[in-house]
């Protein structure tokens, strides 16, 4: 396994579109794997998409309670799709590892119906709520080219890119 390199802002390959998966081969569930690993890795992950790692291939992963309130599990999903999402909206604070230090309250359907490969490359079906509803909604988003900040107002966007470039220049 291995630890891989999670793309910043403003990086265009994060606003690419990844493409489905044919099946989950030995391949893609070492990319699942890494994955898992470079989540574990990023302290507080609860999610990564193969879009954050440079890989255009339709793949998240998810550590998240199963049910609110349940058993810790760590979800590895292909071809990810919500085929169902409540009228019902909640709203919970996001961040993102592509984004880093920055976090917004981001309104999402409350409850989605999801379908995917896992890594056996058998069709699964989850129903969401709570982190894992969220989560779910944005990975996929990841895999569209969308982040959280897109939902923001621009005035909102604008002063996260901002404190972004002032921490970098910190850094440097
Ligand atoms: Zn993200």
């Amino acid at each position: 396994m291995a630890i891989l390199k999670v793309l910043e802002i403003p990086n265009p390959r994060l606003r690419c579109t990844a493409q489905p998966v044919a099946n989950v081969s030995e391949d893609i569930r070492r990319l699942m794997d890494d994955m898992a690993e470079t989540m574990h890795a990023l302290s507080n992950a609860v999610g990564l998409a193969a879009i954050q790692v440079g890989v255009e291939h339709r793949v998240i992963v998810i550590n998240a309670e199963k049910e609110d309130g349940g058993p810790q599990f760590l979800y590895k999903m292909a071809n990810p799709e919500v085929v169902w999402a409540s009228e019902d909206r909640s709203t919970s604070m996001e961040g993102c590892f592509s984004v880093p230090e920055a976090y917004a309250e981001v309104e999402r359907a409350a409850v989605v119906h999801a379908t995917y490969l896992d890594e056996n490359n058998q069709p699964q079906k989850v129903e969401a709520t709570g982190v894992l509803a969220t989560c779910i909604q944005h990975e996929i988003d990841h895999l569209n080219g969308v982040l959280f900040i897109d939902y923001l107002s621009p005035l909102k966007r604008e002063r996260i890119i901002k404190k972004l470039e002032k921490v970098r220049r910190l850094r440097a």
